[in-house]
């Protein structure tokens, strides 16, 4: 049976940390360090993630503010408002939840982000210096997945690697953080021939795609390690019934309430398999929220980009 890797307790860790380090921010008369969180209209998802990512700044003692305008604001308002917090001394972090409403410019509005307040990672200049290997503000999802597996002490140095999904958020930067570990690094993706071939070559499997239970057990390496990244609502019986044949808890409660979480890895059947495995939940969606603490820390603390 394979190790669970459990990243609420390693995200709690890291919580603490923070905490520690924002008391001891204080205690020498700094201010705690601050987070602005830009929420557009009332995506009911998006608000269980603000409401999350809140409750972490809580937690660590770092200041958070919002600002939540209509679902109707238009692109130049809204530059407005990042232009605001941008220029505002007392925030040290921006954060504009995603998805945007469609007739909004994401990538324009992440782009109007300041690169030295920019703790999602996703300016150009931050994703820059990830590309040269320079430190700076970098993707919450896979620099948290790696502060875990090295914590694990797993030896990254000439492993064979997979990342799924070719992503800007998770699969591209989580390729290049392992490869700057020495991993020799593939990434696979939808149009990728024989992905169950790619996947069992894999020592450290990453699978970021967001389609339920696609990975199944045959495609694991023995003793691979499998970080699953994705958060998939399931509510068919009938995908249920394939995906949890070896999860048999879960296939009850998706019968007993209608819906369940579940991760890109037929979690039961990858326990079986390789060495250790991240669950969903309790997996990556908590380590992420602590890499967003960490960056709003590092963006008050060093401001690389400045
Ligand atoms: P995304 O932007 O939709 O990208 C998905 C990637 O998966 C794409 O590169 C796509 O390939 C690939 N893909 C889709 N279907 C595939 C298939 N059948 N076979 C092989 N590759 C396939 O998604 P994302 O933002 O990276 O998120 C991925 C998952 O991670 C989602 O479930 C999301 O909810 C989750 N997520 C979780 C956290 C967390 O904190 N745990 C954070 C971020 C994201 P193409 O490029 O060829 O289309």
């Amino acid at each position: 049976m394979a190790q669970i890797l459990d990243g609420k307790a390693y995200a709690d860790r890291m919580l603490e940390e923070v905490r520690l380090a924002v008391e001891a921010r204080e205690a020498k008369g700094l201010a705690a360090p601050c987070l602005a969180v830009v929420l557009v209209g009332e995506d009911p998802a998006s608000q269980v993630y603000v409401k999350g990512k809140v409750a972490a700044c809580a937690k660590t003692g770092i200041r958070s503010v919002e600002r939540r305008p209509a679902s109707d604001i238009s692109q130049s308002e809204l530059n407005q408002v990042i232009d605001d917090l941008n220029g505002d001394p007392n925030v040290d972090g921006i954060l504009v939840q995603l998805p945007l409403p469609r007739h909004l410019d994401a990538k324009a509005a992440l782009h109007r982000i300041s690169p030295a307040k920019d703790v999602d990672g996703f300016h150009p200049l931050n994703q820059g210096r990830l590309f040269e290997g320079l430190p700076g503000l970098r993707p919450c999802t896979p620099s948290a997945v790696m502060r875990m597996l090295k914590a694990h002490g797993l030896m990254m140095k000439g492993q064979r690697a997979v990342v799924l999904g070719r992503s800007e958020i998770v699969g591209k930067p989580m390729a290049l953080m392992l490869l700057e570990e020495h991993a020799t690094v593939t990434i696979a993706h939808s149009r990728t021939v024989d992905l169950p071939g790619v996947c069992r070559e894999a020592d450290i499997l990453v699978a970021a795609i967001g389609r339920p239970g696609l990975v199944e057990g045959s495609w694991i390496k023995p003793g691979a390690v499998v970080v699953d990244v994705g958060i998939n609502r399931v509510t068919d019986v009938s995908l249920g019934e394939r995906i949890f044949a070896a999860e048999p808890a879960k296939l009850a409660k998706l019968r007993e309430k209608g819906h369940v979480l579940c991760g890109d890895v037929r979690f039961g059947e990858a326990m079986q398999v390789a060495s250790a495995v991240t669950p969903v939940p309790g997996g990556v969606g908590p380590l992420t929220i602590a890499g967003l603490m960490m960056n709003t820390l590092e963006a008050c603390q060093g401001k690389p980009c400045d």
